[in-house]
């Protein structure tokens, strides 16, 4: 529990200096589910206000990297590799994101784009929280394989721990080192500056253990930028608002750095995970309405997110041309 408070306030303060901050995205290119980063924040690219004025969703990356134009419709078939069932798939993807106009011409499905795809993505820095450095769990590994695959541009460990020099040179010499402190004038004291790691470059990713020897993937920069992208766009329409208040009478508005929809709970006197810790078998629970609080509303004002991006779609009307 208190990795998870300690998140939360580090992203209520994160996001005075990055336009996205986002909680718990994955980065492995080979490994599903590999590598979770706790924390993604993005800095600004050459083209980032035409991003926000797209769509508030995340777009997938197939949709972006489909031979569809802006003003030429191409049929759906024609526009996506493998199968029909595929390629509709991701035409609706791409529409319900708000990135692909869908029409039927002469008897067929047919698609295009919205906008043209803007270069918005400046900088993913990745910070791995552990507050307790006597309880490092997986650390080692979590950094060596963020330094060692480079898909983020920055690796940072973030810490209420006092951080020594022994810890410092048991770290990656790329990884930077925050020392945390949420209730400081001043929260966050840069131990170490994290050095640029090869984004653009081949990576090393780590895979499978087994005795003696660890499986490992070389991974060609092409399928870096991919997923540098999807990691992006999943940054950008997920954020780090991502809980539910509980529905309890000792639930209430936490609140950290301006940021009023934190979940806190009465009972315990701090912020809670509501998905584990919440509901009938907690022994403070109460029946009760859930806190009223508005997260969408609050990141809009406080990140560069629109949630009424003019490019957004509705919804209407899909089933019309899907079956082709
Ligand atoms: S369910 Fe328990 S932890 Fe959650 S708000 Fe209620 S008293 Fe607090």
């Amino acid at each position: 529990m208190r990795e998870f408070a300690f998140e939360l306030r580090l992203c209520a303060h994160l996001e005075r200096s990055y336009p996205v901050v986002a909680r718990q995205l994955g980065t492995s290119v080979r490994a599903a589910g590999g590598r979770i980063v706790d924390v993604v924040c993005l800095t600004r690219g050459p083209e980032f206000d035409a991003r926000t004025r797209l769509t508030p969703h995340a777009i997938p990356v197939a949709a972006i990297e489909a031979d569809v134009g802006v003003g030429r419709w191409r049929r759906v078939t024609a526009a996506f590799d493998g199968s029909p069932a595929r390629a509709r798939d991701l035409a609706e993807r791409g529409h319900e994101a708000g990135f692909f106009d869908l029409d039927r011409r002469d008897g067929h499905a047919v698609v295009r784009r919205t906008a043209r795809y803007p270069d918005w993505v400046g900088d993913l820095v990745g910070i791995e929280n552990k507050p307790d450095l006597g309880e490092p769990g997986d650390l080692d590994a979590q950094l060596r394989h963020d330094v060692s695959l480079g898909v983020l541009d920055y690796a940072v460990l973030a810490t209420e721990s006092y951080v020594t020099r022994a810890h410092l040179n048991r770290l990656p010499p790329d990884v930077g080192v925050w020392r945390v402190d949420v209730d400081a004038a001043e929260p966050i004291e840069v131990v170490r500056e994290p050095t640029r790691l090869d984004a653009d470059g081949w990576g090393l990713e780590p895979g499978d253990a087994h005795p003696g020897r660890r499986e490992v993937a070389t991974v060609p920069p092409s399928e870096k930028a991919t997923q540098r992208r999807r990691v992006a766009e999943r940054a950008y329409g997920k954020g780090w608002r991502t809980y539910d208040l509980p529905a309890c009478a000792n639930a209430q508005r936490g609140r950290e750095a301006g940021v009023e929809t934190l979940p806190d709970c009465a009972y315990k006197d701090r912020l809670v995970d509501p998905a584990s810790e919440c509901g009938p078998a907690c022994p403070g629970y109460a029946a009760g309405d859930a806190p009223d609080v508005d997260p969408e509303a609050e990141r809009a004002a406080r990140q560069a997110w629109d949630p009424d991006a003019s490019s957004a779609r509705t919804q209407a009307g899909l089933g019309r041309w899907t079956n082709d």
